[in-house]
């Protein structure tokens, strides 16, 4: 009997739009049995674990399935205090007097014992903050363990760091980080503050303690004398407390420029030294010579890369307007290739968002876009009905005096404007209160020169984007902040020239 060709088979109807972008993979868990949590975390002060002077511990959960991991310690003023004297002894007694080559064999101990926990450390890195596994094992630990390399080795040649002049440390030192890279963001705090001689008390995000509070048991590990590393786990009172605190010497703070500012309001008119590492609204800028694919492959590493939860993401795409439709294709293309969903599966580009409190948030001003008349453009991905998760989204006919393209969304939301010259992508690249980063994308190294010089950004990455390294200083202009992190330049906020 003949076939009749024109009907059309199962096999020859159109595959959904997203499997047509892509391939459907078979789900790929990293397994988890081998990490062992326990049911409660008290605070980290003298070297010991200890109850919280209140007595109450918070939950802490998995934003992509909601359920409760540990139990953690509400750390109050009375905490911050026993922790601030108990770095104060340590720093008096013991650290603040080390030969720097001693003190370099612990942070470089501290190192090796990252890498050698790195596996657990990723997986609780995921499952307390929603970031997908491949990017908490390839990204933040890996880098995590390069800090406190890079600043083992800088501990005894700190005398030499600036030419000229004899360097001590400062003291005590009050750390407070958000969420968005817990363990990373603690290495780049306490890496250069130990490797210099001072003490600390840090104070990880209400949502993420939980890599903090491995690091704790690293730091016993390690056998840091008590006190070297204090970290104090609660909400923003406590982290206000540690501000507040007469006996210590320097606030190093990354989080809100809101929050910055009260901090800074805070510490006014006392002797404490301050660094703020605050929010960023990138340009992401597009010329007509660059290489297109990279660049679209470039955007979408600068924006859904870890939800968007990204200081210095790239979250303003300016394109040349001769290529506008190009990329838009191409990205439109790109997003539905995206895989969101269950942040320990290895396959996952796309994990949770950090808390509800943030979806909300990103909810919000994705409904300010609409109603102000942008066009939005959304992956159509299946979202998990359980959990917090954002499909991949851009938005084209954007102006500048959008709420998308001023605020900070923190979430995998881009707005897309287009330039016609350099000296307008300069203008409005510059066009916000924020300057933490910027990428450029171009075949004329000219014209990287050219425009880098002219942007007011921290980190101008070329041809690339968010793309870190312990040797090299990070930090803002304006509302983004000051003081840098990382590199020979990250010493500098830790010690007193003398
Ligand atoms: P956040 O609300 O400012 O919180 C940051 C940290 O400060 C948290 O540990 C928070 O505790 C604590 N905190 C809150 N209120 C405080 C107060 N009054 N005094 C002292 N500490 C207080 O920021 P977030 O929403 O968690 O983090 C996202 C922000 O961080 C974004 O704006 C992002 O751009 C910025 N960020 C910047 C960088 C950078 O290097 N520039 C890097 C990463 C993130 P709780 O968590 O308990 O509220
Ligand atoms: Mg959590």
């Amino acid at each position: 009997m003949a076939t009749d060709i024109t009907k059309k088979t199962h096999e020859t109807k159109l595959a959904p739009r997203r499997e047509r972008a892509g391939w459907t993979y078979a789900p790929s868990p990293e397994a988890k049995d081998h990490v062992r949590l326990k049911g409660r975390y008290d605070l980290f002060i003298d070297g010991k674990f200890v109850a919280p002077h209140s007595g109450k511990h918070f939950a802490t959960h998995n934003p992509a399935d909601e359920s409760h991991i540990a139990d953690v310690a509400e750390g109050d003023e009375h905490d911050v205090d026993t922790a601030v004297r108990a770095a104060r002894k340590a720093f008096e007694g013991t650290w603040g007097k080390m030969r720097g080559s001693e003190r370099g064999k612990y942070v470089y101990r501290i190192a090796r014992r990252i890498q050698e926990r790195a596996r657990e450390l990723a997986i609780v890195e995921s499952v307390d903050g929603g970031k997908p596994i491949k990017e908490s094992r390839d990204v933040d630990l890996p880098l995590a363990a390069a800090h406190f390399f890079h600043y083992a080795g800088w501990a005894d040649k700190l005398d030499y760091a600036f030419a000229g002049r004899r360097a001590r440390p400062l003291g005590v030192a009050g750390q407070i980080i958000p969420w968005n890279f817990p363990l990373l963001m603690a290495a780049w705090k306490i890496a250069p503050a130990i490797a210099c001689g001072n003490t600390v008390v840090l104070k990880p995000a209400e949502t993420t303690p939980l890599t903090a509070l491995l690091l704790a048991e690293i730091i016993q590990e390690c056998d840091l004398p008590p006190g070297v590393v204090n970290i104090v786990t609660g909400a923003g009172k406590t982290g206000g407390a540690l501000v507040d605190h007469a006996g210590v010497d320097k606030i190093a703070f990354t989080g809100s420029t809101d929050v910055g500012k009260r901090i800074q309001r805070a510490i006014a008119g006392t002797n404490k030294r301050l660094t703020l590492e605050l929010g960023g609204k990138a340009a992401n800028i597009v010329f007509a010579d660059a290489p297109i694919d990279q660049a679209v492959d470039g955007i979408v590493n600068g924006i859904y890369f870890n939800q968007g939860h990204v200081c210095c993401a790239g979250s303003r795409l300016l394109v040349e307007e001769s290529i506008h439709d190009v990329v838009v294709r191409k990205l439109s293309r790109r997003i539905e290739q995206l895989r969101v969903g269950d942040p320990l599966d290895k396959n996952t580009d796309v994990g949770a968002i950090n808390s509800k409190m943030q979806l909300e948030k990103i909810h919000e001003l994705v409904a300010a876009a609409v109603s102000e008349g942008c066009a939005i453009h959304q992956s159509s991905a299946k979202i998990p009905t359980k959990g917090y998760f954002f499909a991949p989204t851009f938005f084209t006919g954007v102006s500048q005096s959008h709420r998308i393209a001023q605020e900070e969304v923190f979430g995998p939301v881009l707005s897309v404007i287009t330039f016609r010259t350099p000296d307008e992508a300069v203008e409005k690249a510059n066009n916000t209160m924020y300057g933490l980063s910027a990428g450029i994308w171009t075949d004329k190294a000219a014209k990287v020169f050219w425009m880098a010089k002219r942007m007011r950004a921290g980190v101008v990455w070329a041809n690339t984007f968010n793309k870190f390294d312990p040797t090299s200083p990070f930090g803002g202009y304006k509302e983004s902040g000051f003081g840098r992190e990382g590199g020979r330049a990250g010493l500098a906020p830790y010690l007193e020239m003398v």
